[in-house]
């Protein structure tokens, strides 16, 4: 997956950041596998010095062994030497200094054997030593008795030795050289006994060393496996989005950015599409929110299916969708495709066991010819979605220049709204309720204008929408109702004490917090009887959380007000709602009212209203009348009160007074 990030050292950084979580996982492994190699080397150290150590001290020993054997055999030969050359010599001065010789051979041979007697010796050694002993117990005593011979006789001493001594010295002799083999044997035996030790500690050193080596392995392996997973997660999630699992705005750039590098090498045309679905805040309050969530998902599915695989389609949030039409060589292939899901879109759709329509409408941007960059393709597509929508929805808009200069207008508007509030540029015009029976106003609908200093008076529909985006409209809302309620005082006090005043209160605005209090407060600085002030609000707050919306309409009922649900009839709330909810009035939508000369149904429809408000004991308002055979249907339908432009067009408050005074029985009284 490409992020949107024109550098790629940035992009791999990106890439191979991990969590702190996988951080200390990676580097505990690391350690681990660092603390156990060093325990296996320490290990594997200490074995082979032990080893080498014991190897040491068997050479030491045998090689001690094997000089002392040495010794005690050349001391034993050289013995008999001398006792040869001293039975030979006839200068006595040479004989003593061999005699010498001879007795310093004995004590050399004595010195050796007790120094090799506390050696370990193994059993054919000290059997061969035993031996030795026995043997040189035969062998001294011949000698000495040679040497005693020698001041007597040398002729009975040269036979003496040759016959009984040298034979004698040389079974000695033959025992020691058997010893020095079996020394010899044993300092071989044991040399290569110890170096067997040595080569298993070697074994089990590499062993370990290599079993630490592959447990280092796996747990690195592991962790990277891990960490590349964990990251690969969050790069999704960094891209894409959450709801619909598509890609989101990040990853749509960089699509969008890698479908213009290839439409410049091959000349092609691409096409951005915002689309925006039509109305759906009314979905959203009417269905809740996993409502919304649901049509959103089966909006993505039907995008999705619309076009082709190497297209793009992408949510930026919210109910904005973007499709990039790749490949494209005519402009006409690009509007195919937005026909396309426009025509999709816009099939029914089942939603919780409910049957919704939802439409679209689309803004389209066409690279090169509407800008080349991608920036400046989505902000004119986002642009000519405004357009699609100003001009009646469901439907798609071509960005056309001069469109830049209505999307700075707006602009425009939204830092104009920020000062509106504080230079009180904000009004309410009334327009009565025309009671039919009485010929009187009994009541007036505050509708809000925005006394623009360069624009002149503006109606909602240029500024509503926005002042509910920014939040603003709470505060305007708020200071409004003040007004409203002072203002009704005012009439009252003139001679008009049974008008009431109906107020609009958006969504936003009925579920604030500061709802009540505003409402009391407006109440308490106005002094105006709670029952003269109605609330009007649209059938989408009934249903955006019904529990909620039920308490909250009680609690503005317990404040003594009235409430009222405006534009009846275009909305989705059902009767079982009505039923539920503690209303006072239905105001009838002007739709209905519009086409009631041509369309019988529209007159069925207020009928069954007018007898639905007759059994539920509500009263009932008919909006936008505007001519007498609208009056005349109307009052022969039996609607009671009415309101439209046909009794006046909402005014200042200034000029209210003089309808109040009329009497409007003369013209479309009750007679
Ligand atoms: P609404 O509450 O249904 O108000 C009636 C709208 O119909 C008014 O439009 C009024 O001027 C218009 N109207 C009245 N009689 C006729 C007629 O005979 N023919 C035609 N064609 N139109 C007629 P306006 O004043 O532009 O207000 C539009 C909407 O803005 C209101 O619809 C209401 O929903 C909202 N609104 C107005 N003032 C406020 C306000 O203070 N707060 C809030 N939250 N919303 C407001
Ligand atoms: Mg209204
Ligand atoms: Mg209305």
């Amino acid at each position: 997956m490409i992020l949107k990030n024109k550098n790629p050292t940035a992009r791999l950084m990106r890439q191979l950041q991990l969590s702190p979580a996988w951080k200390i996982a990676l580097l505990l492994g690391f350690i681990a596998q660092l603390l156990l190699i060093l325990f296996v080397t320490a290990i594997g150290l200490n074995q082979l010095a032990a080893t080498s150590k014991n190897l040491g001290t068997v050479v030491d020993v045998h090689m001690r062994k094997q000089n002392l054997t040495k010794v005690m055999v050349v001391s034993a030969r050289e013995r008999t030497v001398n006792l040869f050359r001293m039975v030979e010599s006839v200068d006595p001065f040479d004989r003593d200094d061999l005699f010498l010789q001879f007795n310093h051979n004995a004590e050399e041979f004595i010195i050796a054997r007790a120094d090799l007697i506390k050696m370990p010796l193994n059993s054919r050694e000290r059997e061969l030593l035993d031996m030795q002993r026995r043997f040189t117990g035969v062998s001294v005593p011949i000698q000495n008795r040679v040497v005693d011979l020698l001041n007597e006789n040398v002729h009975e001493a040269e036979t003496l030795l040759v016959k009984e001594a040298i034979p004698a010295q040389n079974k000695v002799l033959e025992v020691l050289s058997q010893l020095d083999k079996e020394t010899q044997n044993t300092a071989f035996l044991a040399s290569r006994k110890a170096a067997e030790a040595h080569d298993v500690a070697r074994f089990w050193m590499y062993a370990l060393s290599s079993v630490a080596l592959l447990i280092g392995l796996i747990v690195a392996a592991v962790v990277v496996y891990f960490a590349n997973r964990s990251s690969r997660e969050r790069e999704h999630l960094a891209t894409h989005d959450s709801l619909t699992e598509l890609p989101n705005r990040m990853l749509f750039q960089d699509r969008l950015e890698q479908a213009l590098a290839r439409a410049l090498r091959h000349g092609e045309l691409v096409g951005v599409l915002f689309i925006d679905l039509d109305r759906f805040k009314l979905v959203n309050d009417t269905l809740g929110h996993a409502g919304g969530d649901k049509l959103i998902c089966e909006v993505a599915i039907r995008l999705l299916s619309a076009v082709r695989a190497e297209d793009v389609v992408a949510r930026l949030g919210g109910d904005e969708f973007v499709v990039v039409i790749t490949e494209a060589r005519k402009v006409s292939q690009i509007l195919q495709a937005v026909e396309k899901i426009i025509a999709l879109v816009g099939q029914p759709y089942e939603i919780e066991g409910r049957e919704l329509f939802s439409t679209c409408s689309i803004g389209v941007s066409v690279y090169p010819n509407d800008g080349v960059s991608s920036d400046v393709l989505i902000k004119n597509a986002d642009t000519a979605m405004y357009h699609a929508k100003a001009g009646g929805r469901n439907r798609f808009q071509l960005y056309d220049q001069a469109m830049n200069a209505m999307a700075e207008e707006r602009l425009q508007l939204e830092t104009d709204l920020h000062y509106a509030l504080e230079r009180n540029e904000f009004v309410f015009h009334y327009q009565p309720q025309l009671n039919l029976k009485t010929g009187k106003v009994q009541a007036l609908e505050a509708l809000l204008r925005w006394e623009h200093p360069q624009k002149g008076l503006l109606a909602p529909a240029a500024f509503l929408e926005l002042l509910e985006e920014t939040g603003g409209i709470i505060e305007v809302g708020r200071k409004l109702l003040i007004d409203a309620c002072t203002q009704l005082r005012v009439w009252h006090d003139a001679g008009f004490p049974d008008l009431s005043v109906a107020v609009n209160i958006s969504g936003k605005e009925f579920w604030h917090e500061g709802l009540f209090a505003n409402v009391q407060n407006a109440l308490r600085v106005s002094g105006l009887p709670p029952s003269c002030l109605q609330m009007e609000l649209t059938e989408g707050i009934f249903m955006q959380d019904t529990e909620r919306a039920t308490n909250r309409i009680m609690a503005l009922k317990n404040l003594g007000v009235g409430v009222a649900i405006d534009d009846f009839g275009t909305g989705y709330s059902s009767l079982a709602h009505l039923k539920r909810f503690p209303l006072d009035c239905l105001k009838i939508d002007r739709y209905f009212v519009k086409d009631l000369e041509d369309a019988h149904i529209n007159e069925a429809f207020i009928s069954s209203i007018l007898a639905l408000c007759e059994g539920l004991n509500l009263c009932s308002v008919a909006e936008g009348v505007e001519n007498s055979h609208q009056l005349e249907r109307l009052r022969t339908l039996g609607c009671r009160v009415v309101q439209g432009y046909l009794v006046s067009r909402p005014i200042p408050a200034a000029q209210v007074e003089g309808l109040l005074a009329r009497d409007w029985h003369q013209g479309f009284g009750d007679t």
